[in-house]
């Protein structure tokens, strides 16, 4: 993964030797980029994060909160309010009736929920089906949970599920499919027939699904997420998480919610348990305003960050990017062929921050089999837009200058 950018731990101190697998792992290409991004003065449409706050309200609501005396440890499974506000909002957008006291557990982020969704499913040894281009937590939670990860890749433009692929990477040892839609970074919105096949083969092979839904409220041109526990037969199956880092732009935050079945609930309760037991109560308090907000939030969420989209994607077109369509999440993803680049998107990230001032992250990090297609990059558009058009107009500068070299 972003060994490629920077290199694995130097493992040659004294001592026993430390976990292979985390030694064995660089630092997150979000970390590097935004590293890189910070040292020369780059524009950052790398790392997913908004350079816009959260709805007032809900900071308002987490603020105040830190000052009426519940500073102690909350309930295990998360505040009361918050999780009747995770039950109302599945109900609202979905019809699913989720009882608050039995099926929510409310983590640290979406990262810990997956990780905790993992282990309330996974033994060593047991299959886990993932699709690739994919987040960048998700093969080495699964491996250091002692799962063996299936990687199934989608291919690029269209991100279509490949579906005898997808069938042949289930087997009698595959405990659990964990896919992420809308996803990052290829912006697919999976659609109800992906989401049917996807359903009969977690139910022929009597498996489980980890959702990873964090984008679910950003979605385009009428794009809509629909959760996977809502087709039949999934709900006792499905565990499906959020994040308020995406529906309310607050990503550090990190307060993510999993809603699933009573069968599940106590053992992703008991992972979270061992991995924070609990998350800020000031914070719950806030992001369980934000689930209550009127349905215009949520529209004018994806809307406004539509046109930022399309700001972006068509400057990057403009300036000779070969522009995928982006369906949903933060993202874009461009083809850098057609600019002349010969070298592959690691080095064209490089050379983007170090020369343009702009930075963005290269694909291949979102690979963690070989053979990954090198020339794509993903950019994030949760930006201002002036600053994406200042953005546009300084990798202008630097096209032209390179093409005068
Ligand atoms: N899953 C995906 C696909 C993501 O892009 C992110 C981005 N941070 C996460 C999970 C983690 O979300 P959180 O910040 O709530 O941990
Ligand atoms: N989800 C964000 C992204 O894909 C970053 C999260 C992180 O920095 N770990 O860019």
């Amino acid at each position: 993964m972003s060994q490629a950018v920077l290199p694995a731990q130097n493992t040659s101190r004294p001592g026993r030797p430390q976990n292979e697998l985390l030694s064995a792992t660089g630092t997150t290409i979000f970390t590097v980029m935004s590293a890189l991004a910070n040292q020369h003065g780059a524009i950052n449409l790398g790392q997913g994060f908004p350079d816009y706050d959260g709805p007032e309200d809900v900071i308002e609501a987490a603020a105040a909160a830190l000052k009426d005396g519940r500073n102690q440890y909350p309930p295990l499974t998360g505040v009361p309010e918050l999780r009747s506000a995770v039950a109302a909002h599945n109900k609202r957008f979905y019809g699913i009736d989720i009882d608050p006291n039995a099926e929510v557990v409310v983590t640290s982020g979406a990262t810990e929920a997956i990780t905790a969704c993992l282990m309330a499913v996974i033994n060593p040894g047991d299959e886990v089906v993932l699709l690739e281009p994919l987040y960048d937590t998700y093969v080495p939670t699964v491996k250091l949970l002692g799962g063996i990860p299936k990687l199934v890749r989608l291919s690029p433009p269209g991100w279509d599920l490949p579906r005898a692929e997808l069938a042949a990477a289930f087997t009698a040892r595959t405990k659990a499919i964990l896919f992420n839609t809308p996803m990052n970074p290829t912006g697919k919105v999976f659609t109800p027939d992906d989401l049917a096949f996807i359903a009969e083969l977690v139910q022929r092979h009597d498996t489980y699904a980890i959702c990873d839904e964090v984008y679910e409220h950003l979605t385009f041109d009428g794009w809509k997420h629909i959760p996977l526990m809502t087709l039949p037969g999934m709900r006792e199956r499905c565990m499906r998480i959020g994040s308020a880092g995406k529906t309310f732009n607050l990503t550090g935050w990190k307060v993510g919610y999993v809603t699933c079945d009573r069968s599940l609930q106590p053992n992703v309760a008991k992972a979270h348990q061992n991995l924070t037991f609990t998350t800020a109560p000031n914070l719950q308090r806030g992001v369980a305003v934000g689930l209550l907000k009127d349905d215009a939030y949520f529209a004018n969420l994806s809307a406004s960050l539509q046109a930022k989209r399309d700001l972006l994607g068509a400057g990057l077109a403009r300036l000779g990017f070969g522009v995928l369509e982006s369906r949903g999440s933060y993202f874009i993803t461009t083809d850098i062929r057609p600019l002349g680049w010969m070298e592959d998107d690691v080095a064209f990230c490089r050379v983007l921050t170090e020369e343009a001032r702009v930075t963005a992250i290269p694909n291949t990090a979102f690979y963690a089999a070989s053979g990954a297609p090198a020339h794509y990059v993903r950019f994030a558009f949760c930006k201002n837009e002036a600053l994406l058009a200042e953005a546009l107009l300084r990798i202008e500068a630097w096209l032209q200058a390179r093409a005068g070299r």
